[in-house]
Order: structure tokens, then sequence, then C-alpha cells
């Protein structure tokens, strides 16, 4: 099984990817968890990322599709839950190709649609926690300890791409650039849509209604 998570920034994705990771034994790749560790280790795909990263704007596509068919190749047990790929059509058009060359596909494209003001208010309240990249926010999601995480307890930080300035950019670039990756997967019939305004936990119950 192949999800993929589609939304605008702040829309909820890295939460429930986590929490339905841990519940249907998939493995979650997040590409913006997979870059954020390669600027920490300073690699030279991480430099070359970060400028991108932080600006908002999106990592180009030849190197994002290059990391993704690599790491696709690992096996993985249980299903893959893809969070934060494909973010163009060009990404969505190569990944169809590279699991049509294995003889699989998407199953179904899952769409988290949340008003634009949920999405700011979400973003500049956000808390990222360093070690397991799992996401809190100041007030909708606090840590039980203050700059800690729950489940790793390592210190919680501020993502240099949550500043406001960087986040005009980044709804900007998804309303231009990866909106459009929303017809590709309706046109196939794989998109499923869910109200991504909700509390957490209620997203998180129609998502499992909408994957089983
Ligand atoms: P994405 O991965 O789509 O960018 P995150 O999962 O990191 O989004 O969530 C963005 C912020 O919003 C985080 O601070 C998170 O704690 C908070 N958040 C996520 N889902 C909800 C929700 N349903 N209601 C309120 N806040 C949420
Ligand atoms: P995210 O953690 O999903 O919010 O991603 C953080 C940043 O990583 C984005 O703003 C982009 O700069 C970069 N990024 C992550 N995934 C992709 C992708 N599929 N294509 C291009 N850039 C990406």
């Amino acid at each position: 099984m192949l999800i993929v998570f589609l939304g605008a920034p702040g829309a909820g994705k890295g939460t429930q990817a986590k929490a339905l990771a841990e519940k249907k034994n998939l493995t979650h790749l997040a590409t913006g968890d997979m870059l954020r560790a390669e600027v920490a280790a300073g690699t030279e795909l991480g430099l070359m990322a970060r400028a991108f990263m932080d600006r908002g704007d999106l990592v180009p596509d030849d190197v994002m599709i290059g990391m993704i068919k690599g790491r696709l190749k690992t096996p993985v047990s249980g299903g893959i839950l893809l969070d934060g790929f494909p973010r163009t059509v060009a990404q969505a058009r190569a990944l169809d190709e590279a699991l049509d060359a294995a003889g699989t596909g998407v199953d179904r494209a899952i769409f988290f649609e949340v008003p634009t003001e949920e999405l700011v208010r979400r973003l500049a309240g956000r808390a990222t926690c360093s070690g397991c990249q799992r996401a809190y926010h100041d007030t909708f999601h606090p840590p039980r300890n203050a700059d800690e995480c729950d489940d790793c307890g390592a210190k919680l930080v501020r993502r240099e791409d949550d500043r406001p300035e960087a986040v005009r950019n980044r709804l900007d670039v998804y309303r231009t650039q990866t909106t459009p990756v929303l017809d590709h997967y309706r046109a196939a019939g794989k998109l499923v849509e869910i109200d991504g305004g909700q509390a957490i936990d209620a997203v998180q119950e129609e998502l499992i209604a909408a994957v089983e």
C-alpha cells in the first residue's frame, strides 16, 4: 500500500502521518524530514537544499525525484506513507513512472483541506522536535514539559521556515506549484478529501475511515 499525503504547509500532514504510521505499521517517509537530516549532517545535498528551504522555496525537482527514487528502492515492511512528496506535477509523474516500473502505484492520495487563516495560526505556533521531528503547538498541542518532546525527550526548536516571511512564500509556492498535483490525482480517481480543519483526533478518525 502506498498512500500520498497532500495539503498546504501546516495542514497537519506530519502530525497525522506519525499517528497513522504507528497504528497501521506503515513507513512514514517525509521529504522535509529527510532534507532537514541532510542539512543537520552538513552533507553537500543539505548545503544546497538549505537555501531553498530557508526561503520557503521548493528544492529542484531533479534533486527531489532522485532522493525519493533512491529511498523507495529500500524494501519496507507494511505500506508507505509519503508526506511532502510529490509537490509538483513533474514529481507526481516521476513517482507514477517509478512505481509503474516496479509494478505498483499510488493507492490513495489524501488531501487535508485547511483554511489559510488556520494554516497561519498553526505555523506561527509550531515547535518541532529536533530528534524525531514530531510537531507540537504552543496552544493546540503543547508538550507535557516545556520545550521537550513527549516521545523522545529531545529539545523542541522553531523551524527557520516558520518565520512569517517564509510562511507567506511557502503558502504562495503551495498555491502555484502544488495545487495542480490535486488535479493529477483527482483525474486518476485517487483523491480523497478530508476536513483537516478539525481537532487532531477528529482528523485522525476521518483519515482512518478513508484508508480502510
Ligand atoms: P504539516 O506537516 O502539514 O506542515 P504539521 O503536522 O507539522 O503540518 O502541523 C502544523 C502545526 O499545526 C503543528 O504545530 C501541529 O502541532 C499543529 N496541528 C496539526 N494538526 C492540527 C489540528 N488538527 N488542529 C490544531 N493544530 C494542529
Ligand atoms: P516540509 O517539512 O514538508 O514543510 O518541507 C520543508 C521544505 O523542504 C519545503 O519548504 C521545501 O523547501 C523542501 N521540500 C520538502 N519536500 C519537497 C519536495 N517534494 N519538493 C521540493 N521541495 C521539498
